[in-house]
């Protein structure tokens, strides 16, 4: 290891959100045929931007921006159409969320990285997550050297141990600062379950010195969220992003709604142009023509649901129903995952990547033919 940098990063890993290679990337296993691959390892939606809109953007870039001039590094254009549609999508009154309580950053993986910064740093705080939930919360956190605790969940419903999450805050780690943040997903990836009332209620009980963090990825397709309350809770913050149901992962693009003081502490934190020109311009197209794409999502949820069916009926398997656009299942029987290694392996030589995480399969709904082959594929699979 080079002597200049920190110890504790050696064992750290970096995150390769497509092993095997639908990137290029090399790792062991099978190759993935050269041939068309249904991609359904990371949860986008599987539709592109319409042409028009695409056609629209390159219009943008064309006209109307200079490569050569830095960005809006305020956001002003873009925080006021994410205000406006956060408002609407939970029918709240015009200006209940203003421009004041949003920061945008570079997908929201970087604003995990602002939260950290501005909460836990210099031994401030720990973090508690509830396993298995999206991996990001903790890698993040370790790269901050930030102590993450974890606690489990049920194993049939996946709702998070609220007791030892209780224990957890009341006792921290001998040697660790107390813990300052709490991650959630709303719904969880990637079990794909929502808050429930109880996680709910304890969140809320939770003192003004902690924050809570609601990751809202999913909210398109689960229509839940905690903004409604977000007014009266002022330790609390939601995360969304632009690379899912809006079609925009290429783009990088994600915001927090946050008490001002917060809102404006990740300001502060930021690099100062952290998003290009022309993915800010995408979002507010995006933003503009919401319903055009947000038109597939009944698709999408109704693919969840055939999946669904078809899938619980497989002899060794347990499929977990979600609120988002993604299933996950386990085998039963399968100590030593050798089972679950070869399913993935075999299905990726079939030319349907997934995601093989936390003993077991995260499955993205893709189009109506991507899907039927991930059932047809799955069955053979189970079958032998
Ligand atoms: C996909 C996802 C995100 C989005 O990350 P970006 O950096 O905005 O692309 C955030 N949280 C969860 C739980 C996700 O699954």
């Amino acid at each position: 290891m080079l002597p200049f940098l920190r110890s504790d990063l050696a064992q750290l890993v970096s995150y390769t959100p497509h092993p095997g290679g639908a990137d290029g990337s090399s790792s062991p296993g099978v190759p993935v045929p050269s041939e068309a691959i249904d991609r359904l390892d990371t949860n986008e939606s599987p539709y592109d931007l319409p042409e028009d809109l695409k056609q629209k953007l390159a219009w943008v870039y064309q006209h109307e921006l200079e490569a050569n001039r830095y960005p809006d590094g305020g956001h002003e254009a873009l925080k006021a159409a994410i205000a406006h549609y956060a408002n609407r999508s939970a029918s709240l009154e015009a200006d209940w969320v203003t421009p004041h309580h949003i920061s945008v950053s570079s997908g929201s993986d970087e604003l995990i990285r602002s939260l950290l910064i501005a909460t836990c740093l210099r031994s401030e705080g720990s973090v508690l997550v509830a396993d298995p939930t999206f991996s990001m919360y903790g890698i993040t956190a370790s790269t901050l050297g930030v102590p993450v605790v974890r606690v489990g969940r049920d194993e049939h419903t996946f709702e998070t141990d609220l007791t030892a999450a209780a224990q957890a805050i009341a006792t921290p780690v001998a040697g660790q600062p107390a813990i300052r943040v709490v991650f959630m997903v709303h719904p969880n990836s990637p079990t794909g379950n929502a808050l429930t009332a109880a996680e709910l209620a304890w969140l809320r009980g939770l003192p003004p010195h902690i924050l809570v963090v609601i990751d809202e990825a999913y909210f398109e397709f689960s229509q839940q969220t905690v903004l409604p309350e977000l007014r009266q809770r002022p330790n609390w913050v939601i995360l969304r992003t632009f690379s899912k149901a809006f079609r925009l992962a290429s783009h990088r693009v994600g915001y927090a709604i946050a008490h001002p003081e917060l809102a404006a502490t990740l300001e502060k934190i930021r690099l100062p142009y952290n998003l290009p020109s022309l993915s800010q311009r995408a979002a507010e197209l995006a933003l503009a023509h919401q319903d055009t794409l947000l038109a597939a999502i009944p698709t999408l949820l109704a693919e969840r649901d055939r999946l669904f069916q078809s899938l619980t009926p497989l002899p060794g398997i347990t499929v977990w129903p979600s609120a988002a656009n993604f299933l996950f299942l386990r085998l039963l029987n399968d100590p030593s995952d050798s089972n679950l290694e070869a399913m993935f392996q075999n299905l990726k030589s079939s030319g349907t990547l997934i995601r093989k995480t936390c003993g077991g399969l995260r499955i993205t709904i893709g189009t109506p033919a991507e899907n039927q082959r991930t059932i047809e594929r799955l069955s053979e699979c189970l079958r032998d």
